[in-house]
């Protein structure tokens, strides 16, 4: 048993119905989830085999999740866009975003 690297307190339960979700197209995948947080983490090979996937049906070519820490910055904390992302957004200080909570996820959008 492995505990959850984002929490810490849970255990990592084996699960077959984790959902990726690629520019519209819904993959289900073998991987781990967080007994206590609900993160989810699906196995190296099935994402890789979804990256093959989505790279046949010409969708999103990069890994498809990236695990980042946040740093502290005065009272908050910051998020670091990763480089690739900001490159094929278009992204830069003059962008507004929106942020929006869905569920234990965080979704940022850029407005234009
Ligand atoms: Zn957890």
């Amino acid at each position: 048993m492995r505990k959850c690297l984002i929490c810490e307190k849970g255990i990592l339960e084996k699960v077959e119905d984790i959902t990726l979700e690629v520019e519209g197209y819904i993959f289900i995948v073998k991987g781990e989830r967080c007994s206590n947080c609900n993160e989810e983490f699906p196995f190296e090979e099935e994402t890789q085999r979804t990256i093959s996937i989505a790279r046949k049906l010409g969708v999103w070519p990069e890994p498809l999740k990236l695990y980042r820490h946040l740093s502290k910055s005065g009272k908050g904390l910051v998020f670091r866009i990763p480089n690739d992302l900001e490159k094929q957004l278009k992204l830069n200080e003059n962008v507004e975003i929106a942020i929006t909570k869905v569920g234990n996820k965080i979704v940022i959008e850029a407005e234009r």
